[in-house]
């Protein structure tokens, strides 16, 4: 492989197909699937995530905020996008963009419902959400009445589907939870289907959700950290390739006697004599000071080096006493030898946050390994 030169963020297109592959193969060949591309493709490149999506047949993108589902629009992407969480001032941009609104609660239901009329819109698509014990976006069990009374005769709106999220799916000790929570939807998406007088299709499982409930499939699935390389258990990130790896370089190298500081506030002191490799990533690049005094380690031909002293701005230091290295190495931060869950558990996080937070300063490379 080349060498990187500065920090880098590889994003392998081969290993989101092969991802993409496996979680399909964990379904029914009929199941539509939803990619979640929110916040840049999970910190890695969306318009290319997206693009190649395409291209590999999912049905359906799904993003946070309207901002993003514009994005990707002017980026030319065609399919439909889900907006997970649409506020009031974003809903001209709904309709100029075509994007799809997660309908949440009574109020945003009716004013959606006002400007989509106003637009003089017919079937405008939009998605019903019902919260099930997440307690965070979505209508309650109980709206159901509300929901038919604003929808019914009105056709500038046309439920596409209704859904939920799981809030646990990845923990087995909350697995009378998590069918308690689909019991709850299924009951409730009955309802409001029965009552609508048409049927929109339904989907409630997560990443995790597809590996722990395939029997709560419905019609489509969401996923988006398995599609990124993660499932959020040891057994199913052995059968996921990591889309995702940051690198970067040596910059310099420091012989650092016995009872010497290193870095801000001269939160390391050294003991004996060490070797100090300074790396051009910091806490703007999305390396947090949580990783830093020996929380967090890089790896540099394949061995540990160790995080010291506060995570700098630009930098950090590393501990390479022990490793026979030079300035210009390259330094592997997740990736290959340690995953970014392995790195964000040692900093007490998930491969989420770590990805997410890798910061728009970061070159993107595209390989198709
Ligand atoms: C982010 C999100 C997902 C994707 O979850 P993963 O665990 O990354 O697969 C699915 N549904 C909703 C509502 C989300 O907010």
């Amino acid at each position: 492989m080349d060498k990187v030169g500065e920090t880098t963020l590889q994003i392998d297109l081969a290993a989101l197909e092969h991802n993409f592959k496996f979680l399909k193969s964990r379904l029914d060949p009929e199941t539509k699937f939803l990619s979640v591309v929110k916040a840049f493709a999970y910190g890695s490149d969306m318009v290319t995530i997206a693009k190649k999506m395409e291209s590999l047949g999912t049905d359906y993108f799904a993003v946070a905020y309207a901002n993003e589902g514009v994005l990707l629009r002017n980026a030319g992407i065609t399919l439909p996008i889900l907006i997970l969480h649409p506020l009031p001032i974003n809903f001209e941009a709904l309709i100029d963009f075509n994007l799809e609104p997660s309908l949440y609660s009574p109020k945003i239901l009716k004013l959606f419902l006002e400007k989509a009329e106003e637009r003089q819109q017919k079937d405008y698509p939009v998605h019903i959400k019902f919260n099930t014990g997440l307690n965070r976006l979505g209508f309650w069990e109980n709206d159901v009445d509300y929901i038919i009374n604003h929808l019914r005769e009105q056709n500038a709106l046309k439920v596409i589907s209704v859904f939920s999220h799981l809030a646990a799916s990845e923990d087995v000790a909350e697995r009378s939870f998590s069918l308690q929570q689909i019991a709850t939807f299924k009951k409730t998406s009955e309802a409001l289907n029965q009552k609508l007088g048409y049927k929109p299709f339904r989907h409630m499982l997560n990443t995790s959700g597809i590996i722990n409930y395939p029997e709560a499939q419905f019609e489509m699935v969401r996923s988006g950290i398995g599609l990124y390389g993660y499932g959020n258990a040891k057994a199913i990130d052995a059968k996921l390739k990591p889309v995702a790896q940051l690198k970067t370089i040596i910059s310099q190298l420091h012989k650092i006697e016995p009872n010497e500081s290193v870095g801000y506030n001269r939160a390391y002191k050294s003991e004996g004599y060490r070797i100090t490799a300074t790396l051009p990533l910091g806490h703007a690049d999305g390396i947090g000071r949580q990783y830093g005094n020996k929380k967090g380690h890089v790896f540099i031909h394949g061995k540990k080096a160790p995080i010291i002293g506060n995570v700098c701005m630009d930098m950090i230091m590393v501990d390479v006493t022990d490793i026979a290295c030079k300035e210009g190495d390259e330094v592997l931060v997740f990736g290959l030898h340690q995953s970014a869950e392995e790195f964000a558990n040692t900093a007490d996080t998930i491969s989420y946050e770590i990805l997410t937070a890798i910061s728009h300063r970061v070159k993107r490379v595209i390989i198709n390994s």
